[in-house]
């Protein structure tokens, strides 16, 4: 039986787009089988820099700037803390938990040339690449999806169905960007849930809005803001789509979303009146999209490479949406791995071992971001203080850009964990009752 093509890419995503770019260049024949239509619509609309150097090296940057997605220079945090909580200097802290700013330029990134980033209608953005990666060579097949992937052959057979009609297409590699949908993760029955987090999302889009109303500094009202409501683990986000067109999501405990059994517009709205100054900017302005939903999302899996295939972007693995890291982590796995597949096809060898750079990097880069939102959601509080300590910003800001595949563990992550250890065991810490509810099974899976 002989190949029809060195790699099947299940899903056009950033993720499968992206390989498929780098396969495509490479001089690899690659089918990328994408179930939806495109355009199609997506949550995930705000960029990190870490996605600058993959646009820069795949050769789609000039499409991502000619589409005129507004740019992200950096990222904002409003609290609804008005008390004065007391730090009296503990561990050298002394700043103020309400707000926070940070702008990337404050800290050079390898192979990141420009001051900002992007926010993005994943629509247009998600077509882009595919398109991109079709122009590359890469054959793009829309409305087909893949069902089982064979692997007990000599070669891995991927099932194929357009309706109800089905074929089976033989190739050396198959690479699973499916995104949530984990196609085969949950073939293989590799998937398992996140031990910490199980927030719940309702999200959807406002014209008109004020983004200026919450903002401290008002120059920065393009920034991506993250509003902290008096909920436990609940916060909002408020990204820019065009001009006038604001994205807004209401993300909170998964149990205190299925109090309100189902219905998205009451919990939505109720979430947000927990902060009155946020539901009066909402109140004057559009709601130009219906709300939806997204749960279940944070998970890993026991294995995201094996013989003849790898896993990459959601497929192999969602934390948290807190810090915009998805669509960078989608880009960079998608990097490293094809950097393994390419080395693979030219040994004609695509067996597991041949995945362990990538599988490494992808797990520490990836581990970091884990322990970082672990940390945050422990003890919000902490993270606004962090970041205007000059011990810890560029520590932080480096999380914030992305810029996770140095295989170093930030250093302000081992201090963080110090503090929340402190404050956990003491209750009468000063700090004690600002701890959240999400926190790590001392028996938690390592995966
Ligand atoms: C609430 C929430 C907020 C988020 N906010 C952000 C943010 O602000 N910034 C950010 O960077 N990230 C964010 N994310 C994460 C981001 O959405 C994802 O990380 C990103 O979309 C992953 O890209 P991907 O290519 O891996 O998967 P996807 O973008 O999901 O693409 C997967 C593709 O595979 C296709 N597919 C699935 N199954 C099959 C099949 N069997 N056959 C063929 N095709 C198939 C799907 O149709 C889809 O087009 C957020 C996530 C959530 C849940």
């Amino acid at each position: 039986m002989d190949a029809q093509f060195d790699v099947a890419v299940i899903g056009g995503g950033p993720a499968g787009s992206t390989v498929a770019s780098y396969l495509a260049k490479a001089g690899l024949s690659v089918a990328v089988f994408e179930a939806e239509n495109f355009p199609r619509e997506h949550v995930g609309e705000s960029l990190v820099p870490a996605t600058t150097p993959v646009l820069l090296e795949i050769g789609a940057m000039d499409k991502v700037e000619a589409a005129g997605f507004p740019k992200k220079f950096g990222a904002a945090w409003t609290s609804a803390e008005d008390r004065d909580i007391n730090h009296n200097g503990f561990r050298g802290l002394n700043h103020d938990f309400r707000a926070a700013e940070v702008l990337f330029s404050e800290r050079d990134q390898d192979g990141v040339d420009r001051d900002h980033t992007f926010h993005v209608d994943r629509s247009k953005f998600d077509h882009i690449l595919l398109k991109h990666a079709e122009e590359l060579g890469a054959k793009v097949f829309q409305g087909v999806r893949v069902g089982k992937v064979d692997f007990d052959g000599e070669l891995p057979v991927v099932e194929v169905k357009v309706g109800s009609s089905s074929t089976h297409i033989p190739v050396k590699m198959v690479v699973d960007a499916s995104g949530r949908q984990t196609r085969l993760g949950t073939q293989l029955k590799t998937k398992i849930p996140d031990p910490v987090f199980n927030q719940y999302a309702v999200h959807t889009w406002f014209d008109g809005l004020d983004r200026k109303a919450l903002a401290v500094n008002k120059d920065q009202a393009d920034y991506i803001f993250i509003h902290f409501l008096p909920v436990i683990d609940t916060w909002v986000w408020q990204i820019p789509i065009t001009d006038t067109i604001t994205s807004i999501g209401v993300v909170s405990q998964k149990k205190r979303f299925q109090e309100y059994g189902g219905d998205r517009e009451k919990y939505f709205w109720e979430t947000v009146a927990s902060r009155p100054e946020l539901l009066d900017v909402l109140k004057n302005c559009k709601q130009v999209k219906p709300m939806k939903t997204e749960g279940d999302y944070s998970y890993g899996m026991k294995q995201i490479a094996g013989d003849n295939y790898v896993l990459i972007g959601d497929a192999a693995r969602f934390v948290d949406p807190i810090f915009s890291s998805g669509v960078s982590v989608a880009l960079n796995s998608a990097r490293l791995a094809a950097k393994d597949i390419i080395a693979a096809a030219e040994a004609g060898d695509f067996k597991h071992e041949r995945f362990a750079a990538y599988e490494n990097k992808l797990r520490k880069a990836v581990g970091y971001w884990h322990r970082f939102i672990e940390a945050y959601y422990r003890l919000n509080i902490l993270f606004t203080a962090f970041v205007q300590d000059d011990r810890y910003r560029l520590d932080i800001l480096k999380m914030l850009q992305g810029d996770v595949y140095d295989d170093q563990e930030p250093k302000a992550l081992s201090a963080m964990w110090e503090i929340i250890e402190a404050v956990e065991s003491d209750p009468t810490h000063l700090w004690h009752p600002y701890l959240g509810q999400l926190r790590s099974p001392t028996a938690a899976p390592s995966f």
